[in-house]
């Protein structure tokens, strides 16, 4: 026995630094171990403290691919206001909360793998089949954060009205495609900003989809946090196919936020896996993204557009 104990740590000492597992994650139920996992991860306190009290809705309606992390993703968000005191949550899937008159009460507002069915991909008209109503419940989120509010839309809720051009506008982008899971790194665009300083200047690693993006993102009218990279030696079917022509040397950015009208956008395509959020640096990250669409952290969200003008 106790030689299989040294043997043991014989081994782990000459692994990789870094051994992940580039297989797909195993799904698993959200268990009560896993949130006191989490809530033990997350941070004590908020980057900056909120101006005022704030609530958001945590919306995980789904009418497409269903992800699996969507109950563990809305817990993740949920703990980590709880737990740091930066604000209050909601949860709830019901489509009234959209409406004008309801939707006011909220701060943020996050969608968490709100996926919709192709093609027609509208989450509203899904499930309302009716394209008035969707469309004006549509609008009514958009007037909302335009007005001053934020949005905070994580992994797969990219594809909520991904046939949406306003929608994109507003987003920084569409789902375009993903490659088969593979290990994703997320390099900081920039070290020092204030949401990627969650990460102490070391790159995201993990095992994702990598998401990539057309409509909108094409603009790059966001502020990029995290850049996508690969591994080199992927096989060929995790590699990315070319994107059209002129677009072929396109960055790929997997989260960023950017303002919209008086308000705030925040996406992270981490993660397809709830095994990601058990990095204490991504539930930070999370966080301060969180912040940012509520309006509390302050920094710089120059369009790159506007940055590569400069
Ligand atoms: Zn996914």
């Amino acid at each position: 026995m106790k030689f299989s104990f040294f043997a043991a740590l014989l081994l782990l000492s000459v692994q990789p630094l870094f051994a992940l597992d580039p297989a797909p994650a195993p799904a698993f139920e959200v268990t009560d171990a896993w949130l006191a996992n989490i809530a033990n991860r997350a941070p004590e306190n908020p980057l900056v403290a909120p101006k005022q009290k704030r609530t958001i809705l945590i919306f995980s309606r789904m009418t497409g691919f269903k992800h699996w992390c969507t109950p563990h993703t809305a817990n993740v968000v949920k703990i980590l206001g709880e737990k740091s005191g930066a604000y209050r949550t909601v949860i709830s899937d019901d489509l009234r909360h959209f409406e004008p008159e309801n939707i006011k009460q909220y701060d943020v507002i996050v969608l968490n793998n709100t996926c919709s069915i192709g093609p027609g991909r509208h989450l509203f008209y899904d499930v309302l089949g009716d394209r008035e109503q969707a469309k004006a419940l549509e609008n009514s989120l958009i007037s909302h954060i335009k007005e001053g509010h934020g949005l905070v839309a994580i992994h797969g809720a990219i594809v909520a009205f991904n046939n949406s051009e306003q929608f994109s506008e507003m987003m920084g982008g569409s789902f375009d495609f993903h490659p088969a899971q593979q290990i994703v790194t997320g390099k900081l665009v920039d070290p020092d900003h204030p949401i990627t300083s969650a990460f102490d200047g070391e790159p995201l690693v993990h095992v994702d989809e990598p998401y990539l993006f057309n409509k909108a993102y094409l603009d790059y009218n966001f502020h990029p946090l995290l850049r996508m990279q690969l591994e080199p030696d992927a096989p060929k079917d995790k590699r990315i196919k070319n994107l059209a022509t002129e677009k072929d040397s396109v960055e790929r950015y997997i989260s960023w936020i950017k303002p919209y009208g008086k308000g705030r956008v925040f996406y992270s395509s981490p993660s397809h896996n709830a095994q990601s959020f058990e990095q204490p640096e991504l539930l930070q990250f999370l966080l301060n993204g969180i912040q940012y669409a509520a309006g509390d952290l302050e920094c710089d969200d120059t369009p790159l557009k506007q940055m590569s003008k400069k």
